[in-house]
């Protein structure tokens, strides 16, 4: 299938699973406007690589203002945004009653109203060209919980719960809006998980084992490739009937 002529923003694509979809996108033909922290260079030149429009801006998606910024120059600069991947996204892990106030502001911030947001600036330009998709990665935690999340797990199910709100208030249009649901996937986010583990004793690829053995049946990760690869179906004609679905692809997790 080819994406020519589309503009994808993927939010959080300066690293992991962001980068990973943005660039499946790209090989599809999609301009691509990237979004995140750090140095964008290197995100910059492997789009660029397919030959297709790429810009980056640096917006914080904890702040409203920055986001709308962010929308602004994806119009200006694309004519607005067709296939919007709300992926950005960080995790904090503590006790609840010693998790700190401003971790859980912020997670909630990032990991769920900034999906607000997005969805309600994207979705007019989409219903006036009549195409569009919503992916948004929440994760199997979207679905379950595990002890120290509390703000990541409160923040995935408040995306699973809007996905399937703006699912059915676009049902009868040729706009879709869909979650995606990951299990681990080993970006810089499980990485200090990982580290952590290790840092309370044990090397770091008994920590790594360890960590897939609790929670992972099938003892792999998930990769950003595969995740791009969903979300490159969710944009087809095939997967347009996917409507408010939260799929997991998460190597058993929550067969069990
Ligand atoms: P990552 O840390 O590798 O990448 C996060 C991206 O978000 C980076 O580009 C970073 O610069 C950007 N970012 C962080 N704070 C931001 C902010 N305030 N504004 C804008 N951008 C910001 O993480 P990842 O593992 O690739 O995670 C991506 C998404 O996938 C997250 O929503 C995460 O919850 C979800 N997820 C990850 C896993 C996993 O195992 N890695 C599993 C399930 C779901």
């Amino acid at each position: 299938m080819t994406l020519k002529g589309k503009t994808a923003l993927v939010t959080g694509s300066t690293s992991g699973i962001g980068l990973g979809i943005a660039q499946v996108l790209a090989r599809a033909g999609a301009n691509i406007l990237l979004n995140g922290f750090g140095d964008p260079a290197p995100a910059l030149a492997q789009i660029g690589a397919h030959g297709v429009k790429a810009l980056h801006h640096p917006a914080d998606l904890s702040d409203v203002g920055q986001i709308e910024a962010l929308f602004a120059l994806a119009e200006q600069a694309f004519g607005g945004v067709d296939i919007l991947v709300n992926n950005a996204g960080i995790q904090h892990v503590a006790p609840v009653e010693q998790f700190p106030v401003e971790s859980w502001d912020k997670i909630i911030a990032l990991n769920l109203s900034a999906v607000f947001h997005g969805t309600r600036l994207a979705l007019p330009g989409m219903r006036a060209r009549n195409w569009g998709r919503i992916i948004n990665i929440a994760s199997v935690h979207g679905l379950v919980g595990s002890t120290g999340k509390a703000a990541y797990v409160a923040a995935k199910h408040g995306v699973v719960g809007l996905t399937k709100v703006v699912g059915l208030e676009t049902a009868t249009s040729n706009v879709t809006c869909n979650a995606i649901c990951p299990g681990w996937v080993l970006t810089p986010l499980v990485q200090k998980q990982i580290d952590d583990r290790a840092a309370q004793g044990g090397d770091a690829v008994q920590a790594q084992h360890d960590l897939l053995a609790e929670k992972q049946p099938s003892l792999a990760f998930v990769t950003p490739e595969h995740l791009g690869e969903l979300v490159l179906f969710l944009c087809s004609e095939a997967g347009s009937q996917v409507r408010g679905a939260a799929w997991n692809v998460d190597g058993g997790w929550l067969a069990q």
